[in-house]
């Protein structure tokens, strides 16, 4: 997996992409900790596990991959339950 940062707010988190379609996330904190977008979500009264994820986050991915920097690997590890971003 490979760190990234959120170009929003600078929460960093382990992105893997198996292909274009695919991409799993792994968030490093608390995603409501680090992530304003969670956690505005959250004083709103959503429940954490219904966020999707962070949309700034996910361009920030999106760009990354076609700049190339998020090189595509072949799977070989799990994907974390619940943590698919
Ligand atoms: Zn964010």
């Amino acid at each position: 997996m490979q760190e990234l940062s959120c170009t929003s707010c600078g929460n960093r988190v382990l992105v893997e992409k198996y292909s274009p379609t695919h991409t799993s996330v792994q968030w490093l904190e608390d995603s409501e900790a680090s992530c304003p977008e969670f956690a505005r979500k959250v004083a709103e009264g959503m429940r954490i596990d219904r966020i999707p994820t962070c949309v700034k986050l996910r361009a920030s991915i999106e760009e990354a991959a076609r700049q190339g920097v998020l090189g595509m690997d072949a799977p070989r590890s799990y994907p974390v339950p619940g943590q698919l971003g």
